[in-house]
């Protein structure tokens, strides 16, 4: 099997033949469908989020089942599966208390340390290396080796880089405004960042009835973008933004906004564009150990709330059936936010493409390589 592998930061991916091991007892073999090519693994490519190479990234996908270790129960061989990067183990202190989002399984894992993420073994280089799948999914392979607490089945004809999307952009995107936010009808929405999380934010606003959703981002094809999914108004943030913003939402801004930019920055850009007693839903981080600095009143005596986003505040198996048939009776779409599909070969462009914001989302597609795209 070959997997495009970081084997050193900021360097090309190796991609190469590797041994996946067999499926141990609770864990799934899936052999890999598509997998979106997620900013955030810029960020891992940079080192920056604490990952260890030898690793293979790639943080959500989806494929087929093609085997299955003891003791797994509800998952057969051929059926075709989400593997979202968030696991739901359904036991841990998080998952009892009906936030998945937390799942301990991803954020308590035992062994880090200075030299080491955590994460399992998957495969083994040809030169002998323990590789692993950093961010527990490593969807830039032709086959991943995933807990079963990460493999969600699905009864669905969507083409495989739509369901793909479910596994990140699309649980995070349509949770911040439906989970967290709560947008209800008439109420008004900006949403900061317009790339493929900010536009599912846009679409889930325009399901929830929001009267008035002012799309903010400075590349004029994402806001153009926006407009076509749903965004009645887009601003550049260079243009005096805020004012248009208030001048839209009866000078007092907007009831909710959506921060789905990444950059710390873009936090008090939010706040500024919000109204007071409004929700400020978070979603970006830069880097490990960002920060960003608020204006104590705008939060306290102005009454904002402010809620942070993991994968949407998603229930996999509650939001996961919406979500398909959104999808599948097209009240949400997916198609025009797929820039490019990419062979494994086609990493190294996919990652310049998302750096550089020339595409909205990539998605990595094993099946192409040889077909010559
Ligand atoms: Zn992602
Ligand atoms: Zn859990």
């Amino acid at each position: 099997m070959r997997a495009a592998v970081l084997r050193e930061f900021n360097a090309p991916f190796s991609i190469e033949e590797v041994t996946f091991l067999d499926a141990a007892p609770g864990r799934v073999l899936v052999r890999t469908g598509a997998s979106p090519f997620c900013s955030t693994d810029v960020t891992n490519w940079r080192g920056e989020l604490g990952k260890v190479p030898p690793a293979i990234l790639g943080h959500a996908s989806m494929g087929v089942v093609e085997d299955v270790g003891a003791g797994v129960e509800g998952i057969r061989v051929g059926q075709r599966v989400v593997v979202p990067g968030t696991p739901e183990c359904g036991v841990c202190f998080f998952c009892s208390r009906g936030r998945p989002d937390q799942c301990s399984e991803l954020f308590d894992r035992p062994g880090v340390s200075a030299t080491s993420d955590g994460y399992l073994q998957v495969a083994t280089g040809a030169d002998g290396a323990a590789i692993k799948a950093a961010g527990l999914v490593g969807g830039y392979a032709e086959m991943m080796n995933v807990h079963a607490t990460q493999v969600f089945p699905i009864d669905s004809d969507l083409p495989d880089e739509h369901i793909a999307m479910l596994g990140c952009g699309v649980t995070t995107g349509f949770g911040a405004v439906v989970n967290a936010a709560r947008v209800a009808p008439g109420d008004t929405v900006a949403v900061v960042g317009l790339g493929h999380v900010g536009l599912w934010a846009v679409q889930a606003a325009r399901l929830a009835g929001a009267s008035t959703i002012i799309g903010i981002d400075p590349i004029a094809s994402r806001r153009e973008l926006a407009g076509q999914l749903g965004a009645t108004h887009v601003l550049d943030p260079g243009v005096a933004a805020r004012a248009v913003v208030l001048s839209l939402t009866g000078g007092h801004g907007a009831d909710h906004v959506i921060e789905a930019a990444g950059p710390p920055e873009a936090v008090p850009e939010a706040f500024g564009y919000s109204r007071r007693a409004g929700t400020v839903v978070l979603m970006g981080v830069k880097k490990a150990g960002s920060t960003v600095t608020l204006s104590q009143a705008a939060v306290s005596v102005e009454g904002r709330t402010i809620i942070g986003v993991q994968n949407g505040n998603a229930r996999m198996r509650r939001d996961l059936p919406l979500l398909v048939s959104l999808l599948e009776s097209g009240r949400l779409v997916a198609e025009p936010i797929v820039t490019t599909r990419y062979p494994l070969e086609g990493m190294d462009a996919a990652l310049a493409a998302s750096r550089d914001h020339t595409d909205v989302c990539g998605l990595i597609v094993p099946a192409l390589s040889g077909r010559g795209e």
